[in-house]
């Protein structure tokens, strides 16, 4: 009885939390400026060390993007008998720091919708040529907006290049827009994030110089404590985890 109360006491929080968002989402996008492109955002429920349970409650209160920073846990997650069986349309995202090396790996993932985090030509390529799909796979640019040495990510002036390279030269990847995660604990009472205000503008650099609307780039920007802020700056991609699953307990992960 115990069991089946906690159960059912969060599966209510989940369905409830996703909720939550979707209106935040929403009163969010009535926000903007009409300088934004209007594009409806996508909610990615980030998972990463929360078990399968949580996330096939999220999946069945109507939830299909899901992201992973931990590429071996979105390896053994996606390849679990139970997701292809319980959550047949699941659209996973790796969001984690990636390294040419992992390119291989990569190409385990079942179901995978997205790659955000790509970070120089030649991870591009690796990945170019290994995946062997119908349909090109969505790769995002991640931007390194704040300059902080622990995040991954291309400059700004080399985004332009990067994402030239992909649209150009890699006929198995679909450039689908610019990713970035932007310095810790930015207040947003303080005015526009900089990160977020820098990547919009990476944007725009980007598609003049390839001649690609702006409403065709997503800009993924935006967690758990600033998606409504994002989403009024023009994200068109929002990545939460604790806003949806409560807080992480990295005791039961392996670190990458
Ligand atoms: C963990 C993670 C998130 C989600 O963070 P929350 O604060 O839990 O919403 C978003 N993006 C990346 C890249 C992450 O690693």
């Amino acid at each position: 009885i115990w069991l089946f109360y906690s159960l059912s006491y969060s599966f209510y929080n989940i369905a409830a939390n996703l909720a939550g968002i979707r209106t935040g989402i929403d009163s969010a996008v009535q926000k903007r400026p009409q300088t934004v492109p209007t594009v409806q955002p996508i909610l990615v429920a980030v998972s990463k060390t929360k078990p399968l349970s949580l996330i096939k409650q999220a999946y069945d209160a109507g939830q299909r993007h899901f992201g992973e920073n931990y590429l071996k846990e979105l390896v053994v997650k996606s390849n679990s008998p139970d997701m292809a069986e319980l959550c047949p349309d699941i659209k996973w995202h790796y969001i984690g720091t990636f390294q040419k090396k992992m390119a291989s790996v990569l190409m385990r993932v079942s179901n995978l919708h997205m790659l955000e985090t790509l970070n120089g030509a030649k991870e591009a390529d690796a990945v170019n040529s290994r995946w062997k799909s119908t349909e090109p796979l969505q790769v995002l640019v991640q931007v390194n907006t704040s300059g902080e040495e622990s995040k991954s990510g291309v400059t700004a002036s080399e985004c332009t290049e990067l994402a030239g390279h992909i649209h150009r030269n890699c006929s198995n990847l679909k450039l689908a827009g610019l990713m970035t995660i932007g310095s810790f604990g930015y207040d947003c009472t303080q005015g526009p994030n900089p990160d977020f205000t820098k990547l919009a503008e990476c944007r725009k650099t980007v598609c003049k110089e390839l001649g690609i609307p702006e409403k065709d780039l997503q800009l993924s920007m935006g967690m758990s404590h600033d998606y409504t802020h994002a989403i009024e700056m023009g994200s068109t991609m929002v990545r939460v985890g604790t806003a949806i699953f409560g807080a992480r307990d990295y005791n039961k992960t392996e670190e990458q």
